[in-house]
């Protein structure tokens, strides 16, 4: 699959849709317990881009967020219709997007964040990725 520069993404229900576009900062791969509970999954997979490098397609204002106290930075964003992932501005600016809405491959590699934290049915994601290439 290729690459890309320019990625397009969209909630379950299609009601929320976005588009973004490189260059990429930074596309983590997080198993830390957070992410594993927002997510419901092993580990989520968030993509960082600036905010001038993403457009809001549709649904901006059919999304909710739940931001954690203060001091805490995390939160999550959801579609009001389906509930899926959606992104987010963080409380450093960048906006954050669930890659996993995507269909498309980014032009960065993943980074893996938070290694020693992750369930202990779903270990060695390190050596799985590298299987994987
Ligand atoms: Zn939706
Ligand atoms: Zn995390």
């Amino acid at each position: 699959m290729q690459t890309k520069n320019k990625l397009n993404g969209e909630c379950l229900c299609g009601k929320v849709s976005w588009e973004m576009h490189g260059p990429y900062e930074f596309f983590g791969i997080c198993q830390c317990s957070r992410c594993r509970k927002v997510t419901g999954a092993a580990f989520a997979t968030n993509l960082f881009v600036k905010p001038e490098q993403f457009s809001w397609l549709s649904g901006k204002n059919k999304r909710g967020e739940y931001i954690l106290s203060p001091p805490n930075t995390f939160g999550n964003a959801f579609c009001n219709n389906c509930g899926s992932r959606v992104p987010r501005q963080t409380a450093r600016g960048w906006m954050l997007a669930p890659l996993g809405s995507t269909m498309e491959l980014p032009d960065i590699d993943p980074t893996l964040v938070c290694p020693e934290d992750h369930t202990d049915w779903f270990t060695n994601l390190e050596e799985i990725l590298k299987k994987g290439k």
